[in-house]
């Protein structure tokens, strides 16, 4: 077949099930039962809670909702809700969204005062016409709905800050801060569905109002309930360029394994990205059948991997290796 019939016949395939094409090219290995998968050493509490929702009977949505709360509510983390670095200005402004297994989604972005955002994203994916609310309209949309005005700020977070303000730090691309990033899930329940959540602080010192790849459906998470789903942790400017989380997906659609899919972004992020080499990314990818991949430009990136029974963290393979 010639490459451009062989193209055709993938695409086809490819919309009528991402998880056929998968298996008309033999690659898929097929793994059985519940699956979650996420970044980072937060990765291991958040997938136990993940999982357990779903022991709980609870939806794969619910599974991924719940999961990053953990995360968000952690005040210690300082890269996730509440406890989560401030801009430039001192401001806590976070991003987050959310996917279904019926390609549904909901975001907010530069939402501050709110310790889950993961949540108000999924109530305006559920209660609303809209994808994403952003700033003062995300946050009014949020007490209207019930979620409680915080601050975010903790004692931490300021002295962090205004340390950093003295030595006038602007945002910098920062390698693996404190090895506990922006938290993307990703879970197939039992009956094979998929979902994912996504959800951030952003980058540490960055201008006020400044919005990352987290919210943004298709760079920071993708999910394509036929396929698979993809989330993106790392300098977010470079991920947006480069629609990460989708063109993952997209790959895997053509018959990528989850790994290939992560290490092909990745590569192509390091060829048109300039500053490459001083920057982190990283991406995990979960496939239809249950096949996992990770990979990132710096070594230094974890995930975690909650599968038959076990929930592990691993180290992903990267492009640079500078350990
Ligand atoms: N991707 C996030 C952002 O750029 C930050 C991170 O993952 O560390 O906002």
């Amino acid at each position: 077949m010639n490459s451009r019939r062989r193209f055709l016949s993938l695409s086809t395939l490819g919309t009528v099930s991402g998880f056929s094409t998968l298996k008309a090219f033999g690659q898929a290995k097929r793994v059985d039962g519940p699956i979650v998968l996420s970044t980072w050493n937060s990765g291991i509490p958040a997938n136990n809670r993940a999982f357990q929702v779903l022991q709980e009977g609870g939806s794969v949505l619910d599974c991924v909702e719940k999961g990053v709360n953990v995360i968000e509510s952690d005040p210690n983390n300082r890269t996730v809700g509440i406890g989560g670095f401030p801009d430039e200005e001192g401001h806590v402004t976070l991003d987050a969204c959310i996917m279904d297994e019926r390609q549904r989604c909901g975001s907010v972005a530069f939402l501050q005062h709110i310790e889950n955002p993961v949540s108000v994203a999924r109530r305006i994916m559920e209660d609303t016409k809209h994808v994403m609310l952003v700033g003062e309209g995300a946050l009014n949309f949020a007490l209207r709905n019930g979620f409680e005005k915080k601050v975010l700020l903790t004692e931490k977070t300021l002295t962090a800050w205004k340390k950093r303000k003295a030595e006038a730090i602007a945002s910098q691309p920062e390698i693996n801060v404190e090895n506990h990033d922006t938290i993307g899930l990703v879970a197939r329940n039992a009956d094979g569905n998929l979902a994912g959540a996504c959800t951030t602080s952003g980058v540490a010192m960055k201008l006020h109002g400044r919005v990352g790849d987290s919210p943004i459906i298709g760079a920071g998470l993708y999910v394509d309930n036929d396929v698979g789903a993809a989330a993106a942790t790392g300098w977010g400017e470079a991920v947006l360029e480069n629609a990460g989380s989708a063109m993952v997906v997209e790959l895997m659609r053509h018959g990528r394994t989850p790994q290939q899919a992560c290490e092909e972004i990745v590569n192509r992020i390091a060829k048109k990205f300039e500053n490459w080499r001083n920057i982190q990314v990283g991406f995990i990818a979960l496939n239809k059948a249950g096949e996992i991949g990770a990979f990132a430009i710096q070594s230094g990136f974890s995930y975690a991997h909650h599968s038959g029974g076990k929930n592990q963290l691993i180290k992903s393979t990267s492009l640079l290796n500078n350990a």
